[in-house]
């Protein structure tokens, strides 16, 4: 070993001192509690001023305290069987512990201590120990174990994507939906889990627009590796680092399949009303339609008598003597066709198709077809429709059942009772603002009585003795759906007048 020089040993001398005097003011000045322990009973040797701000004792009153008299009794044993197994001797060691302040509280700390040993015998001499407030670390901690408590036992699907759209973490409600049985699914691709649909709309939409403002919300379907979609509401968020750079992006998706089940079990039901409301409305034109059917029956009978008489005795027939009462057979069987075709049509349960529909040619098929319950009331059907009329937007069924609803109505409601005095339904048809057109269905009946007329769509409104009061309830609804309104009002002439728009077809 090479020996000092005595100028050498000199400086290294004073440098020791130095250093010594650099730590000890460094320890008077920290903010951190610097503190010197006996080995056995871990008393207080030396204790830097820290800790007044940190326990409340001046530096006297805690030198010779020990340690063990502090720390809160749960933590006592924890600590007296950890430190045999620690020793000392191999390094440093980090605790956390509450410790008590003068004033009986009890505060975390967060410590490291390590040992400093004689160097000739290998004893422990002493403990260094440098302790902080750990409050703030502890609390945090507390809330964020709470956070994830929660985001664990929610039923909504939490999953946590890096830059890279990979997954780095998913709930348990996520996990179980996806149905994951394997646990580690961390470098799993996100788009594994949403639709082609979704996915689209996640990068074109929803991660651009998490990236501009912190986040974005909106309906998609995921799916599970096993192939079945589960349609949910998800709400994306950006995180950002303190520095505002984006770290990572968290989706929280709110399973929407039972809603989606109720939404489509009531829209059935709705369609199941329509569909009954439409044999109401056919019940309501049976007797008029039997009547109109009775006609063609009664003629073909009439044609075919006069075939049969003409055969009758005679031995040869020519074509020319059949050809009228046959070809006018003919014609009259499918009129009545036709109408039996147009009832069935109306009264059959399909799904509502929208497609650009001429309106001016529909209403005069719905006027045709209620022409017979029109002349049994005495009323007069008179279709006025707008020049240039383009069509609008519609399922043909459905406008039908909104037509018929109003022109029946409106028959009903003039009603005249004397051949002399007949009353006049007009409709009219003509363009209305912002792309629409407008129908009219005018009558000549009482009007609406100011109590009423607040009444009118409400379901099951009716002063007919046989009314259902759907009637003017789904039309609305069905008017609505398709991008327009219906309302009523009074004429100032008498009458009342039900009006209603429809999107024209692009
Ligand atoms: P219903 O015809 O089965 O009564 P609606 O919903 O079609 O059901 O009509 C509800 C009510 O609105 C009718 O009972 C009637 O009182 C009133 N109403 C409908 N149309 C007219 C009209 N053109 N004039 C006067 N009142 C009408």
């Amino acid at each position: 070993m090479k020996t000092r020089t005595p100028e050498e040993g000199r400086t290294a001398l004073t440098d020791d001192a130095e250093r010594n005097r650099l730590l000890a003011e460094m320890a008077e000045q920290s903010t951190d509690m610097i503190s010197r322990h006996t080995p056995e009973d871990w008393r207080f040797i030396y204790v830097s001023p820290a800790v007044t701000h940190l326990l409340g004792y001046s530096v006297e009153e805690i030198v010779g305290m020990s340690a063990y008299d502090l720390y809160h009794p749960d933590d006592v044993e924890d600590f007296r069987l950890r430190a045999p197994t620690v020793n000392y001797d191999r390094g440093l060691y980090t605790h956390t512990y509450r410790f008590r302040c003068k004033d009986g509280h009890y505060t975390w700390l967060e410590s490291t201590s390590r040992t400093i040993r004689d160097p000739a015998t290998n004893e422990i001499r002493e403990i260094l120990v440098v302790s902080r407030d750990a409050t703030h670390r502890i609390k945090a901690d507390k809330a964020t174990r709470r956070l994830a408590r929660v985001l664990e036992s929610t039923q909504d699907l939490v999953i946590f994507v890096n830059l890279d759209l990979t997954v780095s973490h998913l709930n348990e409600a996520a996990r179980n939906a996806l149905k994951l049985e394997q646990t580690d699914y961390s470098a799993f691709p996100l788009a594994w889990f949403v639709t082609e649909k979704g996915l689209r709309l996640l990068l074109d939409e929803a991660f651009p627009s998490a990236r501009k403002t912190g986040h974005w919300r909106g309906e998609l379907a995921m799916r599970c590796l096993k192939a079945s979609r589960i349609p949910v509401m998800l709400e994306l968020l950006a995180h950002r680092s303190l520095h505002g750079d984006i770290e990572y992006f968290s989706l929280v998706a709110h399973d929407l399949t039972e809603k989606k089940a109720a939404e489509e079990q009531l829209k059935q039901y709705q369609a199941d009303i329509d569909h009954a409301s439409r044999l109401v409305t056919m019940g309501e034109l049976a007797s008029s339609l039997a009547h109109e059917l009775n006609q063609p029956l009664s003629a073909m009978v009439n044609y075919l008598r006069g075939i049969e008489r003409r055969f009758a005795g005679a031995s040869s027939l020519a074509w020319s003597d059949l050809e009228v009462p046959i070809t006018r057979s003919i014609q009259t069987a499918l009129r009545a066709g036709e109408i039996i075709h147009r009832m069935m049509d109306f009264t059959r349960k399909q799904e509502p198709v929208v497609t650009s529909l001429n309106l001016p040619e529909l209403i005069r098929d719905m006027i045709e077809f209620c022409e017979s319950m029109a002349e049994r009331h005495n009323v007069r059907l008179v279709f006025e429709p707008g020049f240039e009329l383009p069509p609008v937007q519609g399922d043909r069924i459905q406008l039908e059942q909104v037509l018929l609803n109003l022109i029946v109505n409106a028959i009903e409601a003039s009603n005249s009772p004397s051949e002399e005095k007949v009353a006049t339904v007009r409709i009219n048809v003509d363009h209305h603002e912002h792309r629409q057109l407008r129908v009219q269905v005018k009558d000549q009946g009482p009007g609406i009585s100011e109590a009423d007329m607040s009444r009118l769509f409400d379901r099951f409104f009716s002063t007919k003795q046989t009314g259902l009061g759907m009637g003017l309830a789904i039309s609305r609804s069905l008017v609505e759906n398709l991008g327009g309104e219906l309302w009523a009002e009074n004429l100032p002439e008498g009458g009342a007048c039900f009006s209603f728009t429809l999107n024209i077809a692009d």
